[in-house]
């Protein structure tokens, strides 16, 4: 029985390549610092694999930025628009500019998209194809990197993204064909790399193709077969281990077994029942190898060593040892690095902590259940089993994560409680007479810059150097200059700013029961971004009130109305690791509680508009569109419970940035939001078409102002986006509004950008009256 791991993160256990990276787009280091610093990475992560007893180490898992945009850099798809910037610079300074842009003396090229990793926060640079697409081996990546750890003394196991899923992941730049067309042409590329790994003596090469985890066309899978039937007919001593991941085969499942691969890798954490349909199937080959994904990639949980034992049996049962491998569910860069490096008892209790394995971790895991199964046992597994065992136990009757106060609560729910009182129509004439708005209303999204002064008081205030008092009182004077720009530029729904904030999510989450945070816990999101999503332990209440003070310090400062301010229960779930003892569901609506709550109070302190952000919604979607209903069932109803304890004159507000609304608008519409702000501008307010096309009924405030670029958008272009939106809305549904929140821009260009939104929506109220009059 081998062990076997999918990609080991790369970002470093203390974010080294981060740092370097930055170093290096600064001028600050060179190249070859640089490429050091990678290569020191690889070959820590190599040896830790292999220390700890890994048999299939996996290399090409390392990139610098990304893994797609290395493929893409490897296949010689490289978009025309880089031809003069390639002449001129180095391959890797044309891959940074693919992924990052690049300006500088005369150069000035703009970055390739990016896009979400399936249902992960990870972010990969989109392939681009053009209908008579050329490939070829721009670059050795593989080759070298597999060289490399050779040199080193590792036999590893290159892991490259299978053609199938590569086409798939790209989107094409012209009209008139499909990414997939172009596999023929794609393949000899292939062949080549194979060829070369080959003469290399390579024994595994892993492909990945997690595109068989989602609905796939007859054409699709039709091109998996004719793939791997090739490479298996070109190169039948190379054992190919087919990667799916993230859900299971589900109606691929015949395809996917019939594929003529030495290994199919599953992910038995999203999906355990696979392995009995496989097992049950009659389809898998003879000699056919299962790698069971028993370990979770995704989530920073414990493995439960007596339910994957089991699992791992019965496959070793149906199979024999030698054709099962034991692995993580998926590829660990979506895990943190190590626990070890987590020490601060104050965010991380012990309690806590034992309950966690991060990546370092879970490669111990993989070979323990290794030994476990095959009855191999060091005195070393024993003490790691029996540490599992009660780890597993004592989490099941923790007192810090059990609260019967919020099970009762949550099973005590009723329709009422995720209905307002009366319908939009109702409230939305008692909410006109309570605020007396004009007509285009204008306000922004939330928060204002986040000035590197006010990132060091709170630097200063975590570490003791300012108190409480202090803190607070330079918070208090930039939430009232921020209320006095808004009063002067005309603002008409204001906002106290988010400066006590550090993130949306965490912010909240340091003040809810439930919540743990790691100090070190990062994972890449993308490039050189990393995340520390904190850890959803136990059942989430509220001691008390979260945001109440400074909306009505904000509020003290003015006749205007100030908006309060709030995540959503699902961006709350979302953004963080999630507790894998009972439904996310269920999380979910416990948060929705506790921030409920927290609605009912802003109310209570004489707040009369509440924003619930739910940037999060849609990325919550499901890998395939049977489960969607299920899934918006809940996290609808997860908002709605949130906002529906407030009476009708109470204006919600919600706000999401993302821009591919056509698939859930009705979804949207049925979170009965008062008013939602959405992102708009970048697309020429053309997703308007879905909420005009749906005829969506409450108001609506697309974003006329692009806070993803520091360019200040004139009057006129703002009015033009306006008129847009207007010939497909009812102007009296409006807002007017920035895209997203404003925290990453700096005043100057801020303050300069709203007054000519607010002159914009002045020009149209003039031009609203003179039709009227007409
Ligand atoms: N209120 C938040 C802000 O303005 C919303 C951020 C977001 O949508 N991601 O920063
Ligand atoms: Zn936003």
């Amino acid at each position: 029985m081998k062990t076997n791991n999918l990609g080991f993160p790369r970002i470093g256990s203390n974010r080294e390549l981060k740092k370097a990276s930055e170093l290096y787009w600064s001028g600050q280091i060179t190249a070859d610092a640089l490429l050091t610093v990678g290569k020191e990475i690889r070959l820590a992560n190599w040896r830790l694999q292999s220390q700890a007893g890994i048999d299939l180490i996996p290399s090409n898992d390392f990139s610098f930025y990304d893994q797609v945009l290395d493929l893409s850099l490897t296949l010689g798809v490289i978009p025309e628009q880089y031809a003069a910037f390639a002449k001129e610079n180095s391959v890797l300074d044309l891959y940074f500019a693919m992924a990052r842009g690049a300006q500088k003396e005369g150069q000035d090229v703009v970055a390739m998209e990016m896009t979400k990793w399936f249902d992960t926060n990870y972010h990969y640079i989109v392939p681009e194809f053009t209908k008579d697409q050329e490939f070829k081996l721009f670059s050795n990546k593989i080759i070298d990197e597999y060289k490399e750890a050779k040199a080193a003394g590792f036999e590893t196991k290159p892991v490259i993204i299978g053609p199938v899923s590569y086409l798939l992941l790209g989107k094409e730049k012209q009209e008139g064909f499909h990414s997939i067309d172009l596999i023929e042409k794609l393949l000899p590329v292939y062949f080549g790399i194979l060829q070369k790994l080959q003469d290399e003596k390579v024994a595994y090469v892993q492909f990945d193709e997690p595109f068989l985890a989602l609905n796939l066309t007859d054409v699709e899978r039709a091109a998996l077969v004719h793939t791997y039937t090739k490479i298996n007919e070109k190169f039948p001593q190379i054992k190919i281990i087919l990667a799916n991941y993230f859900d299971c085969f589900g109606e691929n499942l015949a395809t996917a077994l019939s594929l003529p691969v030495h290994t199919f890798h599953l992910d038995l954490v999203r999906c355990p029942l696979q392995l009995d349909d496989i097992l049950e199937s009659n389809l898998l080959a003879e000699t056919t190898s299962l790698s069971l994904g028993v370990v979770d990639g995704r989530n920073i949980w414990k493995n439960d060593f007596k339910k994957s034992v089991a699992l791992i049996q019965k496959a070793v049962d149906a199979l024999g040892a030698d054709r099962v491998l034991i692995a993580p569910s998926c590829s660990l860069i979506h895990s943190p690095c190590d626990l070890d490096l987590e020490t601060n008892e104050a965010t991380l209790t012990a309690e806590v902590k034992q309950w966690l394995a991060f990546a370092k971790q879970k490669i111990n895991e993989v070979v323990v259940l290794r030994n476990l199964v095959s009855g191999e046992i060091t005195d070393y597994d024993q003490a790691l089993f029996e540490e599992n065992t009660l780890a597993n136990d004592n989490k099941k009757k923790a007192t810090i994560i059990h609260n019967a106060a919020v099970k009762e609560r949550v099973a005590a729910i009723t329709t009422e409680d995720s209905q307002r009182n009366n319908p939009f129509s109702v409230r939305r004439q008692l909410q006109i007479d309570a605020l007396q708005l004009p007509l285009f209303p204008t306000t922004t999204i939330g928060s204002f810059p986040q000035t590197p002064e006010v990132r060091s008081w709170r630097a200063k205030f975590k570490k003791g150097e300012l108190s409480q008092e202090a803190y607070d009182g330079l918070i208090r004077k930039e939430t009232e200059e921020t209320i006095r720009f808004q009063e002067e530029s005309g603002i008409d729904v204001l906002v106290h700013g988010e400066f006590e904030r550090n993130d949306m999510v965490e912010y909240f989450g340091e003040q809810l029961d439930g919540f743990a945070f790691t100090k070190n816990g990062w994972v890449q999101s993308y490039g050189s971004r990393c995340v520390k999503p904190p850890v959803i332990y136990g059942d989430v209440s509220r001691p008390q009130p979260m945001t109440v003070k400074w909306a009505e310090f904000a509020q003290s400062l003015t006749p205007k109305w100030v908006k309060g301010m709030l995540t959503g229960p699902v961006t709350i779930l979302q953004w963080s690791f999630v507790r894998n003892d009972q439904a996310r569901s269920v999380t979910c609506t416990q948060i929705a509680l506790a921030i409920r709550d927290e609605v009912v109070d802003l109310e209570k302190a004489g707040i009369k508009i509440i924003q619930i952000d739910e940037p999060a919604i849609r990325e919550g979607l499901p890998l395939r569109k049977e489960e969607w209903a299920t899934y918006l069932d809940w996290a609808i109803k997860a908002f709605r419970i949130s906002a529906s304890g407030v009476s009708d004159n109470t204006q919600i507000h919600t706000h999401m940035c993302y821009s591919e609304f056509n698939d859930i608008i009705e979804n949207i519409a049925a979170m009965d939001a008062d008013v939602i702000t959405i992102e708009c501008s970048r697309s020429q307010m053309e997703l308007l078409d879905a909420f005009a096309d749906f005829k969506y009924p409450n108001e609506i405030g697309p974003g006329v102002y692009d806070i993803h670029s520091p360019r200040v958008p004139s009057r006129q272009e703002m009015v033009d986006l306006l008129e847009k939106a207007a010939a497909v809305i009812p102007v009296d549904q409006l807002w007017v509004n920035p895209d997203c929140g404003l925290k990453t821009r700096h005043w100057d260009e801020t303050k300069k950008a709203l007054i000519e939104m607010v002159n914009a929506a002045k020009q149209m109220r003039v031009n609203a009256e003179t039709t009227i009059t007409v």
